[in-house]
């Protein structure tokens, strides 16, 4: 494989997935090629990473990886999940749409939350393959770091006691839901 198609119009996960591969492939972005966003009607990350692994597919015949991912909150019912991109649209923006959060969950005792990420590959004309990354962890209860994209100024790792958006980015790429996600699928494509 000398040229992969990353299949995201999000900058932070273009980033973020094209570090985890080797660096031996070239990574293509569909700004690049022209190629626009497919409409998510997925209802769960899976189907979301898997429509869009087969749409980008269909312009190209590199290989495709793209993920679907988002922040799931247990006191919002798992909120904004699948719509975590489309949280930040409908507030204006993710400073917004964070704040949003965190006044939905004052004086919430129950901070826990998971970042999901699923990740799909396609090799032209073979099956996809899929995979599912999960970090579990708490929101903090203010906006906090200024590293990373979307949400990561709000989430704390288990693991750590600062937020994403507080880490550096080799840290956060090295434990985040991506990459739980491309260990599993490196484990399929070893190529990757
Ligand atoms: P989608 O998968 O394109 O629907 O977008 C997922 C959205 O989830 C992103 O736009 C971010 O808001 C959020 N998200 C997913 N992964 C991360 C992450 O690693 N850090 C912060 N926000 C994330």
């Amino acid at each position: 494989m000398k040229k992969i198609l990353v299949g995201t119009h999000n900058k932070g996960k273009f980033k973020e997935i094209s570090y985890l591969i080797s660096k031996k492939i070239k990574k293509v972005s569909p700004i690049k090629l022209n190629i626009k966003s497919p409409k998510e009607t997925g209802k769960s990350f899976t189907a979301n990473a898997k429509l869009k692994a087969n749409y980008f597919s269909k312009f190209t015949r590199l290989p495709v990886i793209s993920d679907d991912s988002g922040l799931c909150i247990n006191i919002l019912k798992g909120k904004p999940g699948i719509y975590s991109a489309r949280w930040a649209k409908k507030h204006g923006s993710f400073f917004k749409a964070m704040k949003f959060i965190l006044k939905k969950m004052k004086k919430k005792k129950n901070r826990s939350a998971i970042f999901v990420c699923s990740l799909s590959f396609k090799y032209p004309n073979k099956k996809i393959i899929t995979v599912t990354g999960k970090i579990k962890g708490e929101i903090s209860k203010s906006i906090l770091g200024k590293n990373g994209f979307g949400y990561d100024p709000i989430f704390i790792p288990n693991s750590a006691s600062i937020t994403f958006g507080q880490m550096s980015k080799s840290k956060k790429i090295r434990i985040d839901h991506r990459y739980i996600a491309f260990k599993k699928l490196k484990k399929i494509v070893k190529i990757l």
